[in-house]
C-alpha cells in the first residue's frame, strides 16, 4: 500500500522496530525451548575446519595445550640471564655462546656473562628469562654485544608458557559464528574439526502473480522474481540450508500447498510478498488455518508491513516442530531492510549463536537528511572518508522502497533511529555496514 510518508495517523498504530524485535526473540527462545523437547544430540555436527566458516559453534573449544607450548622470544634479539640488569647507565657486555631458531633449539647451557642470539618464537634456552631485541645492542665483531643496564627490564621480551591460553580453558566460546580467525586458532591448537549446530533450513518463497522467473518471457505487467535472488545471497552469508520454493500465485490454494510443503521440510520459511494491506486479508485467511501470525504495521521505512508468527506441525513432517514464518514485504529493498533489521539475528540466534547483532558505526553525514521522528529509516549510502579524515557518508540517490539499484551502489544503510528528527549536514549518525552482511 502507498500511504504518505508523512501521515502521522499511520505512525501512530504501528510497532517500534525494537517491540517487533523484541517479540521475535521471544518466540524463537520459545521455540529453541521447544526443539530441546522434542530433538536430540542429533542437533550438532561434527565439521572439518574447512567447512567449518559462518557455523555456529555448538560446545566450548577447550585448548588440548598450553599456548605457547613453551618459554620463548618475542623478539630477534640475545637472550641472557636478567640479573645483570639495574637503573644506571653501565655498559652490560655478554660474550654470545650460539644461536636458537624457531623449530631449532639451542642445546646448551647460557652461563652468567653469556647470551645466545635468539631468533622470534625460538625456545628459551636454559637459564635465560629476558630478551634485548637485536636493534638495542651494539656489536663489533658478532662475539660479543654492548647494551646499557636500564634499556630493559628482567623478563622483558619473554614469552611465557600458558600465557595466551591454558590448557583446558575455552579457546573459543559455545555460541560463536565461526570467523577466519576463529578457524586459524583452532588449528593452531592441533584441533582439525569443530562441534557445530546443524544448519538450519530455510525456505524461501515469491508471492506474487506478476512475478516471472529468470529465462521466461515477461508478460505485459510482469516482473522478473529479483527477491528470491536476494534472499539466497543473505541466507548464503549465514552458511544455511536453502530450500527454493519457488514462486507461487496469488491464489489461496497455491499459496496453502506451498506453505505446507515448506513446513514439512524448514525450520524456517520466508516469504515476500502479499502482506501489504490490499492483499493481507487474502493472506490472513490462509496463515489462520496453518498457524499463528501476526500482521504487523512497524514503524519504519522502508519495510512497514510484515507478517510474522509459526506454522503449525504439518502432516508428514519428520519432527513436531513449529516452523518460523517471516512474511516479508514484496518491494526489493523492504525485503533486504526487514531481513537485516530482523531475520538475520532470529536465524542465528535460533542456530545457537549468542551474538545476534551487527556491529554500528559513526559517519558524519555530508548533506541534510529529512527525517520524520516516530519511525526507524534505513537510507542507503556510500561510506567514505573526507579531506579532514572523519568517516563521511552520502546518500545513493533516490530511496523508492523498490529501488534495488540504490542499494546495490551503496556500501551501508544510514540508520536514523525512531525518536531522531532531520539530520543535517556535519552531523553524525549511524551507520550499518553491508561488507559481510547484505
Ligand atoms: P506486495 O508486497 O506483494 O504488494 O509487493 C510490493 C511490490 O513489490 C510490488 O510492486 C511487487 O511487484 C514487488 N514485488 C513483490 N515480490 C517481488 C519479487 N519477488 N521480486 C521483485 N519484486 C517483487
Ligand atoms: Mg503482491
Amino acid at each position: 500500500m502507498k500511504h504518505s510518508p508523512n501521515s502521522p495517523i499511520l505512525l501512530s498504530s504501528s510497532l517500534h522496530v525494537d517491540e517487533a524485535r523484541k517479540a521475535i526473540s521471544d518466540l524463537v527462545k520459545e521455540l529453541i525451548e521447544d526443539a530441546a523437547k522434542i530433538e536430540s544430540l542429533d542437533n550438532i555436527e561434527i565439521v572439518s575446519l574447512d567447512q567449518a566458516i559462518n557455523r555456529i559453534l555448538a560446545e566450548d573449544l577447550l585448548s588440548p595445550i598450553d599456548v605457547p607450548a613453551a618459554d620463548n622470544s618475542a623478539m630477534d634479539g640475545y637472550a641472557f640471564n636478567g640479573a645483570c640488569l639495574g637503573n644506571s647507565e653501565e655498559l652490560v657486555s655478554l660474550k654470545v655462546v650460539g644461536t636458537a631458531y624457531a623449530g631449532k633449539p639451542y642445546q646448551g647451557k647460557v652461563d652468567t656473562g653469556t647470551c645466545l642470539k635468539i631468533m622470534t618464537g625460538a625456545l628459551m634456552p636454559d637459564g635465560c628469562d629476558t630478551v634485548i631485541p637485536q636493534e638495542l645492542t651494539h656489536s663489533q665483531d658478532d662475539k660479543f654485544i654492548e647494551f646499557k643496564q636500564s634499556l630493559l627490564k628482567l623478563g622483558e621480551n619473554r614469552r611465557l608458557r600458558g600465557e595466551d591460553l591454558q590448557k583446558g580453558k575455552a579457546a573459543i566460546q559455545s555460541g560463536r559464528l565461526l570467523r577466519p580467525s576463529d578457524l586459524g586458532l583452532a588449528a593452531s591448537l592441533g584441533v582439525s574439526t569443530l562441534n557445530v549446530h546443524r544448519k538450519l533450513r530455510v525456505a524461501i518463497l515469491s508471492s506474487g502473480d506478476e512475478l516471472r522467473n529468470l529465462g521466461q518471457a515477461l508478460d505485459v505487467g510482469c516482473i522478473y522474481d529479483s527477491n528470491r535472488y536476494s534472499l539466497t545471497g543473505l541466507l548464503n552469508r549465514l552458511n544455511l540450508e536453502i530450500v527454493d520454493c519457488g514462486i507461487v500465485r496469488d491464489d489461496p490454494a497455491s499459496l496453502k500447498e506451498a506453505f505446507c510443503n515448506a513446513a514439512k521440510v524448514a525450520d524456517v520459511l520466508i516469504s515476500s510478498g502479499g502482506v501489504s494491506v490490499g492483499e493481507a486479508d487474502f493472506t490472513k485467511q490462509i496463515m489462520q488455518e496453518l498457524g499463528d501470525v501476526g500482521f504487523w504495521k512497524i514503524a519504519m521505512r522502508p519495510g512497514r508491513p510484515m507478517a510474522f508468527g509459526t506454522l503449525k506441525p504439518v502432516a508428514g513432517q519428520s519432527s513436531a516442530r513449529r516452523t518460523l514464518f517471516f512474511g516479508l514485504p514484496g518491494n526489493p529493498v523492504a525485503v533486504m531492510v526487514t531481513f537485516y533489521q530482523f531475520v538475520r539475528a532470529a536465524l542465528l540466534q535460533l542456530n545457537g549463536a549468542t551474538e545476534t547483532e551487527p556491529p554500528l558505526i559513526q559517519a558524519v553525514s555530508s548533506a541534510a537528511i529529512r527525517k520524520k521522528a516516530g519511525r526507524t529509516e534505513f537510507q542507503r549510502a556510500i561510506l567514505g572518508r573526507g579531506t579532514d579524515g572523519k568517516p563521511v557518508v552520502e546518500l545513493t540517490g533516490s530511496q523508492g522502497a523498490g529501488i534495488l539499484r540504490s542499494m546495490s551502489q551503496a556500501n551501508c544503510f544510514v540508520i536514523l533511529h525512531h525518536d531522531q528528527g532531520n539530520i543535517a549536514p556535519g552531523d553524525w549518525v549511524d551507520v550499518a555496514l553491508f561488507d559481510g552482511l547484505l
